[in-house]
């Protein structure tokens, strides 16, 4: 079965012409995953594609007062399919569990299946065991009246996040440990899938992917097309 890579572009490239750019290239491979592009809001409608669209962020209302969010609905109608929920760098701006926990039930209300991120408040210093506590917290509060069957959930330890190298933590044995958690946030939890992230790039893709974790999360590598490429096209 095809693995899920998801390109988290975050607030890049600086231009739509950069953008295009970046997806023509990819968008050319013969792949061997599933690839998924969640680039900003603005481009959205901008982009002509082949490939599966997923947004960053989402709102929980369709419509209203809310100044400066985006609705699933609106998400809809520029084909994204998937939404990137509680991602570690928006809940540092202070986003709640209780908030993700709405923005998962509108995705799913609108058919938008959640990619929904664990892990913040990690530290590299903690035993397996307490980072699968922490994340049962965390999952039970964002999952709250959920069916967990529509949910993507992805593991990634804020340690890992930018590093440019997820070997370079305590957790010399990352693969294993990231496969242990995932393994660990899918049979607790009975998602459908479960992701890692934190550092992941061509050289490093085929040793997650070819253990019990469904996909990666992919943020600075993603925005290299050759890098990327050799992602999406990773024998297992
Ligand atoms: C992320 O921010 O979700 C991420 C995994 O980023 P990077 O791959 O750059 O660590």
């Amino acid at each position: 079965m095809k693995k899920l890579i998801v390109a988290n572009w975050k607030m890049n490239p600086k231009s739509f012409k950069e953008a295009e750019k970046l997806l023509l290239a990819v968008s050319k491979t013969k792949t061997t995953q599933h690839p998924v592009i969640c680039p900003p809001f603005v481009y959205l409608p901008l982009l002509k594609t082949k490939l599966d669209l997923g947004a960053q962020d989402i709102f929980w209302q369709n419509s209203g007062p809310f100044t400066g969010q985006i609705s699933p609905e609106m998400l809809k109608q520029f084909k994204v399919k998937y939404a990137i929920i509680g991602h570690s760098e928006r809940r540092a701006l202070g986003e709640t569990d209780n908030e993700v926990n709405l923005k998962i039930k509108g995705a799913i209300l609108n058919k938008i299946t959640p990619i929904l991120c664990v892990g913040y408040g990690l530290s590299a210093e903690m035993e397996d065991e307490e980072v699968m506590q922490h994340l049962q917290s965390q999952l039970e509060a964002d999952l709250h009246e959920i069916d967990p069957k529509k949910v993507i959930v992805a593991y990634e330890p804020v340690w890992a996040i930018s590093t440019g190298d997820p070997y370079k933590t305590k957790q010399m044995e990352n693969p294993e440990h990231a496969e242990r958690i995932c393994m660990f946030v899918r049979i607790k939890f009975k998602v459908s899938k479960v992701l890692y992230g934190g550092s992941t790039n061509a050289s490093n893709a085929e040793s997650f992917l070819s253990r019990q974790i469904d996909g990666l999360l992919v943020g600075g590598a993603s925005l290299n097309a050759l890098e990327f490429n050799k992602m999406i096209t990773t024998k297992i």
